[in-house]
Order: structure tokens, then C-alpha cells, then sequence
């Protein structure tokens, strides 16, 4: 029996991740995997429950679990708090916790919604990319780091600092991820200012000498902001640092449409994955039954290939969503300015999703 912890957490994330989870019991049904499903609390609910933007019974509970569907935390609600007990750090404490230094983010266009992009349909088309981003060190982490009045003016410090372990192991994810794909990793640097960039090439370079099928490239981060825009269709796996993958993943996600299709997968060397989607809690939508649950069902499908070495699930629950989409049924934040059919609610189209999963 694989468990699974659902952390909903606030907003919108209670009524996706709902509609993810009937998917993934749907697909375990469907593909004999045996899943027992766990709930806790993340974020704004937990403090409010629990005074603690994620206890330690749920840290414990995550531990013991095969992988976690976390929904999104935060909301106007807690936003006067104190920084260290923001819904925020519930996020930031499981992923350290759990020891998730890889985050994927797959930046795909399904043929229904090309249009929905804002750049021209000759260049998304066929977009299918992945960012591979170090999440656990780099400039958000490193030390020294803080204010201090220095000769009467205030300044203010953080630090960009990586090891060669920390490159190594992210670049491995990258390249083992292409072998899945079409064998290609660009590595996204800003090695002509930046000791740590040059670093970061060489022990690029040592790892992909493990992996001759696989072409390594390497692009400046300034070029690469707009070679996502020009010509995106071009990269296959992107690997890259904290601070460059932060942006760089939110531009390559955006290229694709709606931040309501946007997946993402954080992994460790722990065993125990954490899946959610891109978005945030959508306080503006909340409790309206409007929300896109898609990102979600696709995060799920991320847990069933990752997690549990289920690709044919994985790929089933895609193809569902493909159809679906294809049959012309949209929630609000997908439907177009032309689309003149009535919009989908969030639990209708988990319902149209497991329809179809189950009819396969
Ligand atoms: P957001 O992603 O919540 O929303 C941005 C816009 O996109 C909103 O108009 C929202 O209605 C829309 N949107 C987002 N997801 C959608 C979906 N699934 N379906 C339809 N529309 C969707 O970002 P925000 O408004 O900047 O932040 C709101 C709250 O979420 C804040 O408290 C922020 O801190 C938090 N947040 C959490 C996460 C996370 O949990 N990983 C990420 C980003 C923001």
C-alpha cells in the first residue's frame, strides 16, 4: 500500500486538489496501484488550526508517505503576520525538511490551447520543455545574509554560494530526466560575472561526461530570457540555479498559457516527493467553484510517474486532460476572449477528466 499525504492547504487549493485526488484514486483503480490517502494541514489552515504554518505531526506524517499533493498556501487573511509564521514558511519548511532540492516544471502546450498563449501560434506550437531547478541552496539560502547600518547607511546582504555536491546532484536529475525525453539539456548560467556559474559549468561538464547520449548545451541567463520568447520549441531540459530557475520557470510556464495548467514535481534524496501545482490559493476565486483544477490533475500525474513508477497512469491521466480540452470544455481562466460555450466549474471538469480516465 502506497501512502499519500493531501495537504490542501488555503484558498483554491482545497477544491483542486479534491478533484486531483478522485483522479488519482480513478487511476489506481484503473492501473491495480494500491493508494491510502492521509490529510493534513499546510499554510493559513494550519496556523489557524494549529498556531504553525505546518506542525511536526504533519512533517512526520510527510516522512512516512510515498509522496504528498500539497493544494497552494495563503491569503489575505495572513498577510499582517509575522514572517516566521506566514502560511509561506509551511512551504519552505517542507521542502527543506523533506530534503527536495530538485523542482520540475514542465512547460507544455496542449494543441486545444495554443491559442490561449499570448505569443503568436507559430511559436508555441510544439513547445514541450522542462525546468529543472535547484531549489534548496543558492542565494535564497546562503549566509551571510541580513541588514546592518554600515557608516550610517542601511545595507543589505544575501549570498550566492553552491558546492559541488549540490551542482552535481541537480544536474543528474536534469540529465536522467532527458534520457526520458529527447536527450537534450541546455544549462542556463551567468558564468562571464559569476564565480558561481563557473563552477557550475565545469561540474556540468564532469556529470554529462556520465551520460554521452544525452547533448549538453550552456546559455547565458540574459540570452535565455529571450530565446524563451523567440524560439521556445527549441529546448528540451533546462537546468539551472535557485535564483535563474525561479524566473525562468515562471516565463517558460506563462509562455504556455494559464497558470491554472501549470504542474510542478519536487524531489529529493529522501524518496518522498512533493507535487502541486504552480499557483498560488486565488483568494479572488475561492469557495465559487471556479477555480481550474487542472494543474492539479497534471501534478497528479507527475506523483504517478515519479512516485510511483506508473508512466502508463501518468500518461493516461494526460491524455484525458488532452481530450477533454480537445472536446472544447474550459474552465473560466482558459475559455478566450472567442469561446462562446458556457465555462466549466471546477468540479465539472474533474468529473469530465475522471469520465474519461474511466472510459479508456
Ligand atoms: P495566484 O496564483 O493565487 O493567482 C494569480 C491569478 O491567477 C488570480 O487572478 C487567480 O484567480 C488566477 N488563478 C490562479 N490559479 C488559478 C486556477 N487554478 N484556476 C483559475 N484561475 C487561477 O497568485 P497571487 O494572487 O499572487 O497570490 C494569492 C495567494 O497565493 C497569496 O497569498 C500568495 O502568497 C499565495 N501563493 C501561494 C503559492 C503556493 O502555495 N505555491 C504560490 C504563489 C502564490
Amino acid at each position: 500500500m502506497e501512502r499519500i499525504l493531501v495537504l490542501p492547504g488555503d484558498g483554491i487549493g482545497p477544491e483542486v486538489v479534491a478533484e486531483a485526488r478522485r483522479v488519482l484514486e480513478v487511476a489506481a483503480d484503473r492501473f491495480d496501484l494500491k493508494l491510502e490517502f492521509e490529510d493534513d494541514l499546510i499554510g493559513g489552515a494550519s496556523i489557524d488550526a494549529r498556531n504553525t504554518p505546518l506542525s511536526d505531526a504533519a512533517i512526520d506524517r510527510a516522512r512516512g508517505s510515498r509522496a504528498v499533493l500539497l493544494g497552494a498556501v495563503g491569503g489575505p487573511k495572513w498577510d499582517a503576520m509575522p514572517v516566521d509564521v506566514r502560511p509561506e514558511k509551511g512551504l519552505l519548511r517542507i521542502r527543506k525538511e523533506l530534503g527536495l532540492f530538485a523542482n520540475l516544471r514542465p512547460a507544455t502546450v496542449f494543441p486545444a490551447l495554443v491559442d490561449a498563449s499570448s505569443l503568436r501560434r507559430e511559436i508555441v506550437e510544439g513547445i514541450d520543455l522542462l525546468v529543472v531547478r535547484e531549489l534548496t541552496g543558492g542565494i535564497y539560502f546562503g549566509e551571510p545574509r541580513g541588514n546592518a547600518l554600515v557608516d550610517g547607511r542601511r545595507e543589505a546582504r544575501n549570498t550566492m554560494v553552491y558546492d559541488e555536491v549540490e551542482i552535481a546532484r541537480i544536474t543528474r536529475v536534469a540529465f536522467e530526466s532527458a534520457q526520458r525525453r529527447r536527450k537534450e539539456v541546455c544549462h542556463v548560467h551567468k558564468a562571464n560575472v559569476l564565480e558561481v556559474s563557473q563552477l557550475w559549468m565545469t561540474v556540468v561538464e564532469e556529470v554529462a561526461s556520465d551520460f554521452p547520449d544525452v547533448e549538453l548545451s550552456h546559455q547565458l541567463v540574459d540570452s535565455m530570457a529571450m530565446l524563451l520568447l523567440r524560439e521556445p520549441g527549441r529546448y528540451d531540459v533546462i537546468v539551472t540555479g535557485n535564483l535563474f530557475g525561479d524566473i525562468l520557470s515562471d516565463e517558460a510556464a506563462m509562455i504556455t498559457g494559464s497558470l491554472g495548467m501549470l504542474p510542478s514535481a519536487s524531489l529529493g534524496e529522501g524518496g518522498v516527493g512533493l507535487y502541486e501545482p504552480v499557483h498560488g490559493s486565488a483568494p479572488d476565486i475561492a469557495g465559487q467553484d471556479a477555480a481550474n483544477p487542472l494543474a492539479a490533475i497534471l501534478s497528479a500525474a507527475m506523483l504517478l510517474e515519479h512516485s510511483l513508477d506508473a508512466p502508463d497512469a501518468a500518461n493516461a491521466v494526460r491524455e484525458a486532460v488532452s481530450a477533454v480540452l480537445a472536446d472544447g470544455h474550459r474552465t473560466a481562466d482558459i475559455a478566450g476572449q472567442s469561446f462562446d460555450g458556457p465555462v466549466t466549474g471546477c468540479r465539472a471538469m474533474g468529473g469530465l477528466i475522471l469520465a474519461r480516465l474511466g472510459d479508456a
